[in-house]
């Protein structure tokens, strides 16, 4: 029978309470236990494909295709897991299937509530995870901040498992802001302590309290937050500012963290092993190089929508004891500024992101042709793979108009065209092509020699692809496919041979990146960026394979 954690925040939001309910997974997963992770996302969507990332932060992309909130991106990377859709439960989703039943009859002749109706639906959709998962820990993590509209019915059901699965069953961990005035530099536990009573008027007695501050609290913020909030002084921990998220389930057990939770719901005791995840941490923390890249993309003002991808680099990084600095940069200002390109000299690598319309896609081409012709490691995904062919085409196969009909719709040479099967299509939620699919990865070539597999599993989220109609000029003229769907149709990954470093995917392998095993595309790219800059100079792939 799994055990429950849940997980609230107050104060406000962002204060990292992914991180810390992902650092509370790694100190049970540390010691034996196996673990998986829900996170409850009250807004009404039903995913998060439908929204923005340039307000919401990336969309993490499961195997199973959910789109879903970038904390699941946080339970993978740090529980080495992989979560499928159930593990994101929203409001939207919750309400679709509770209205769906209505409709269906299932509620026949009763008025159908919030309690129990969608409570129940809520408490059955975390059950289902641990049933599912056969986890021993179900982490639960409730977005937002307590007190929330739009989280009562979430707060509501998890209140409610504590009487149906019993004490020694259930924890409640309590995550809020102390901030420190900078004045004084005092501690204030007031907001934090107005947040538990808020927690606690819905019916939610925290067991332990994390204390979110700049700085460890001390001990007379300490003893107000035991006190206010009505527990023990060694169940209040404190998650202070640390220079890598990845230190976060460190600290933590060093307090006793760890063995709080584990002896509280007398899990099976077993010295925590975290010999290979501090060597990665050592390896962040103390880099013996550092390279430079650019990320040419749209969404450079959040730093959130492109986080699988920061951390994809971080993990490659960290196999060579290398800080990769990502610079992002508007691709819109290559269209408005051209002379601006050679500053891209200035890099290591050329990295474009994925991305959705015509905003800054010329830009991007721009950035793309500069990389291919000043020999730049260069890598490219989902919407960088499809303009890397746009840009092959026009300018070394001489197809001038060649474009996406994603950029122009009226283009006389489509050489990245929308998928057949998305032709039909009008819904937007959830009808890309998402999740994992199988690619053939062909002998002899770099996607080989960095996979060392001749097939691979990788996550996809796009409309277009690849037109079969132009691939063989763009073949004829040097570009290599060496990955393709099982079928063969669909091009999933693309090379230069004659360049250095020059790899593109249609799919997303930072969504499969964790800290102690890197992607293979980061990974390749990350050690090309370096031995150009240790070595001053290269002399082509071919030449530095041997
Ligand atoms: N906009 C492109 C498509 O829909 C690429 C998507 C992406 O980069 N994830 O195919």
């Amino acid at each position: 029978m799994a055990k429950y954690v849940f997980v609230t925040g107050g104060v406000l939001s962002s204060v990292g309470k992914g991180i810390i309910t992902s650092s509370v997974g790694k100190m049970l997963q540390t010691r034996g236990a196996k673990v998986t992770a829900i996170k409850i996302d009250p807004y009404v969507n039903v995913d998060a494909g439908t929204m923005n990332p340039y307000m919401h932060g990336e969309v993490y992309v499961t195997d199973d295709g959910g789109e879903t909130d970038l904390d699941l991106g946080w339970y993978e990377r740090f529980l080495d897991l992989s979560l499928t859709i159930d593990n994101n439960v929203t409001t939207g989703m919750v309400f679709q299937a509770v209205i769906e039943k209505e409709r269906r009859g299932d509620y026949l002749g009763r008025c159908v509530q919030i309690v129990p109706h969608v409570t129940d639906e809520i408490k059955q959709r975390i059950r289902k995870v641990a049933k599912k998962s056969g986890a021993d820990v179900v982490l639960t993590e409730c977005g937002g901040t307590v007190g929330d509209i739009e989280g009562l019915p979430f707060l509501e059901a998890i209140r409610q498992m504590r009487l149906e699965e019993g004490y020694e069953n259930t924890l409640y961990i309590h995550i809020a802001l102390v901030p420190i005035l900078d004045v004084t530099g005092e501690m204030k536990t007031k907001p934090l302590q107005h947040s538990v009573n808020e927690l606690r008027r819905i019916g939610i007695q925290p067991d332990t309290i994390v204390a979110r501050s700049r700085k460890m609290i001390d001990a007379e913020a300490r003893r107000k937050i035991a006190l206010f909030g009505t527990i023990p002084e060694n169940a209040v921990f404190c998650s202070y500012n640390v220079p890598s998220v990845y230190k976060v389930p460190l600290v933590l057990d060093d307090q006793g963290m760890g063995e709080f939770i584990r002896k509280r719901l007398k899990l099976a005791g077993q010295n925590p092993k975290w010999d290979s995840w501090k060597s990665f941490v050592d390896a962040v923390l103390n880099p013996h190089h550092e390279i430079r890249i650019v990320l040419v993309g749209k969404y450079a003002g959040l730093v959130d929508s492109y986080v699988s991808m920061n951390e994809a680099f971080r993990h490659a990084g960290a196999k060579f004891q290398t800080k990769v600095d990502v610079d992002f940069v508007e691709a819109e200002k290559y269209e408005k500024s051209p002379e601006k390109l050679a500053e891209l000299g200035n890099f290591d690598g050329i990295f474009v992101p994925y991305g959705f319309g015509p905003r800054g896609a010329e830009g991007k081409i721009s950035a793309i042709q500069y990389a291919r012709e000043n020999d730049l490691p260069f890598l490219g995904i989902c919407y960088g793979f499809q303009l890397a062919v746009v840009e092959f085409a026009r300018n070394v196969c001489g197809l001038e108009d060649a474009n996406s009909t994603e950029i122009s719709s009226s283009t006389s040479v489509p050489v990245i065209d929308l998928m057949p099967e998305q032709q039909d299509v009008e819904q937007k939620g959830a009808t890309m092509r998402l999740g994992a699919h199988k690619i053939l990865v062909a002998k002899d070539t770099l996607a080989y020699s960095l996979y060392q597999s001749a097939e691979i599993f990788e996550r996809h989220r796009h409309r277009f692809e690849v037109n079969p109609v132009h691939r063989p000029i763009m073949e004829k003229k040097g570009l290599v496919f060496s990955g393709r769907s099982a079928d063969g149709k669909r091009m999933e990954i693309l090379e230069l041979p004659e360049n250095f470093f020059f790899l593109a995917s249609q799919f997303h392998g930072e969504f499969k990146s964790r800290p102690t095993k890197p992607d293979p595309e980061y990974f390749g790219f990350v050690r090309a960026c370096l031995k150009r800059k240790t070595s001053g100079n290269h002399k082509g792939r071919r030449t530095e394979r041997k």
